[in-house]
């Protein structure tokens, strides 16, 4: 005669459960990794006792297991004298991205892409120690002119771990604790080291624009600084390089600003780079009738920056695509899996596609614009 045990074994599994929860909440990862093996041990003997739901309990255990090896990598991880919540480090996690970015994906800009691979290789190199590769370069320069780009093909290129902050958002998101998720920030990223902190929108922090920032914003710039000074970074020998950028760069405030003594400048394309950044955007496709040099004046009249080249190529290849595929709404009916038995019919990419596309492309800046970029990088520039 078998015993059915599942009512008792349900039992546990609640109270374990439970203890796991508490466990985590209060950061004590070896009481939870101790908790979730025990989860694991009674979804096995459930689905020993319970045939017929043996495939649902294993599959459990198995996820159960999981977690427990996740709870050992995060004991391992934390150090004792760090305190971070863990809250705020599973936001952390969250503003890892992943990076495909090359920099052959990146047009023109040859000056700071060679600024930027010198201080990544100067950092990895062994070296005397009265030679310090720089912590922090902030990038400045108009709207959509590569800085993501940038800071993205910097961590792809290091297989570095890569932060992607929006500093506005995280001060608004946790104001009075932004100071709190810097440092987890920096706990994170020196354990995965080599790690790349890129912070767009970094005038955010500044106090110069009013003088009287919030407290929680101080708070967070404090914290920032002692990070940036990074005695913490020399004494593990952990690279994180902050990547700090901005489009209104007049409006940081010099203590920041000294912080970062590689200040790069990232400007609208000029004609070479325009037609770089015109191949990237119709890459693979048939530009031999264009006069790309013809499209690239055009661009940089227009002060366009790379995102709005990138918009210029998307809108002339669709003009492109709806003349060689009329009526290609009718096909919204085909079932998914007919669908993907077509093609697209494509043709050369022609002159005629980017004159309607110019119209419809208006970049947001003006001359004065930047002029003050330039000024601004004269003064305070590399
Ligand atoms: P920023 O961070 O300076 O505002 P991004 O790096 O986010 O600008 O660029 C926005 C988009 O514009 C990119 O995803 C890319 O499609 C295009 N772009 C901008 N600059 C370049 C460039 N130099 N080469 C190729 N594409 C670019």
């Amino acid at each position: 005669m078998t015993v059915d045990l599942s009512g008792p074994l349900l039992n546990s599994l609640e109270k374990s459960k439970e203890a796991y929860k508490k466990a985590m909440a209060e950061g004590n990862f070896e009481l939870a990794k101790e908790k979730a093996l025990e989860c694991y041990r009674i979804l096995k003997a459930l689905a020993k006792n319970v045939p017929d739901y043996t495939n649902v309990y294993l599959k459990r255990a198995k996820e159960w297991k999981k977690i427990a090896e996740n709870v050992e990598r995060k004991r391992v991880m934390e150090r004792p004298e760090i305190e971070t919540s863990n809250n705020f480090r599973e936001y952390i996690e969250t503003l890892i991205s992943e990076s495909h970015i090359t920099w052959d994906s990146i047009g023109g800009l040859y000056e700071v892409k060679k600024l930027m691979k010198e201080t990544i290789v100067l950092s990895g190199l062994r070296k005397p120690e009265a030679i310090k590769p720089w912590k922090g370069i902030l990038l400045f320069g108009p709207p959509g002119t590569g800085k993501t780009l940038l800071a993205s093909a910097s961590a792809n290129g290091l297989h570095a771990t890569f932060f992607n902050i929006e500093v506005g958002k995280v001060i608004s998101k946790y104001f009075g604790e932004s100071s709190k998720i810097i440092s987890a920030l920096y706990d994170v990223a020196r354990e995965r080291s080599p790690s790349v902190i890129f912070m767009d929108e970094f005038d955010a922090l500044s106090i110069a624009r009013n003088g009287d920032a919030s407290d929680a914003s101080k708070r967070m710039l404090s914290t920032l600084l002692t990070e940036l000074d990074g005695f913490k970074n020399e004494k593990d020998d952990n690279f994180v390089l902050t990547l700090a950028a901005t489009n209104v760069p007049w409006e940081i405030d010099q203590a920041i600003l000294s912080r970062f003594p590689r200040r790069i400048y990232v400007p609208l394309p000029d004609k070479k780079a325009c037609m770089e950044i015109l191949k990237i955007h119709m890459k693979d496709l048939d530009i031999a009738n264009l006069s790309l040099s013809e499209i690239a004046e055009e661009c940089v009249k227009r002060f366009y920056s790379g995102r709005d080249i990138a918009n210029l190529c998307q809108l002339a290849i669709w003009n492109m695509i709806r003349d060689e595929n009329k009526g290609l709404e009718k096909l919204i009916n085909l079932p998914y899996e007919k669908l993907k038995e077509r093609s697209l019919n494509i043709r050369a990419m022609e002159m005629e596609d980017f004159y309607n596309a110019f119209g419809k492309v208006k970049s947001p800046l003006t001359e004065k614009d930047i002029e003050k970029y330039e000024k601004w990088n004269s003064e305070y520039g590399e």
